[in-house]
């Protein structure tokens, strides 16, 4: 069987969002620069778009669940405003100090497989792209393509590459978003 979809899989906080720290009140949500237009570029170049992100804040009692999903009902309102699609958003409220441990937290790649199951997705000819290591060690175990975003902790992380390899490293999301174009 051939899997025919092909995705972008995005860490949320630093790569499409500015990062505060465990952000927990939508009016602290800002898009980091250039992010809607390379979302829209990596839409129309047939990308699934699909949000896999750590929020160990809901574990830790910062924030609940019906926080974040104002924030990505904010986030998913600007998008929609610019005729931006995001498919999907797949988030682990646990920290193993709090909740146990769980195959959802990244590293593990468990909300890429659960994304791969429901959208029948070629995980080879997909990248997950995120400002830390935890994010590339991540996209690895999953097999997919690694890019490293440098907004965020991108360039702290830069300095510690070692045994997780990114294949690709880009200044932030447009700037992969215009060369994988190319590609
Ligand atoms: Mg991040
Ligand atoms: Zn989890």
């Amino acid at each position: 069987m051939e899997n025919s979809n092909k995705a972008i899989f995005l860490d949320r906080d630093g790569v499409i969002n500015v990062e505060v720290g465990y952000l927990s009140n939508p009016d602290d949500f800002k898009f980091t620069e250039g992010t809607i237009e390379a979302l829209r570029i990596l839409n129309e170049k047939g990308y699934l778009l699909i949000v896999i992100t750590n929020q160990a804040g809901i574990a830790r009692g910062y924030y609940n669940e019906e926080i974040l999903t104002n924030i990505h009902n904010k986030m998913n309102t600007i998008l929609k405003e610019h005729s931006v699609i995001l498919d999907d958003i797949f988030y682990c409220p646990h920290h193993p100090e709090f909740t146990g441990s769980c195959d959802c937290r990244k590293p593990n790649p468990g909300m890429i497989l659960k994304a791969k199951e429901k959208y029948d997705i070629d995980l080879n000819n997909s990248y997950m792209i995120g400002d830390t290591l935890n994010d590339i060690q991540t996209g690895i175990k999953a097999k997919c393509k690694t890019v490293l975003v440098l907004t965020g902790y991108g360039k702290e992380e830069q300095k510690k590459i070692g045994p997780f390899i990114p294949d690709l490293i880009f200044k932030n999301l447009k700037e992969f978003a215009k060369n994988i174009l190319n590609q």
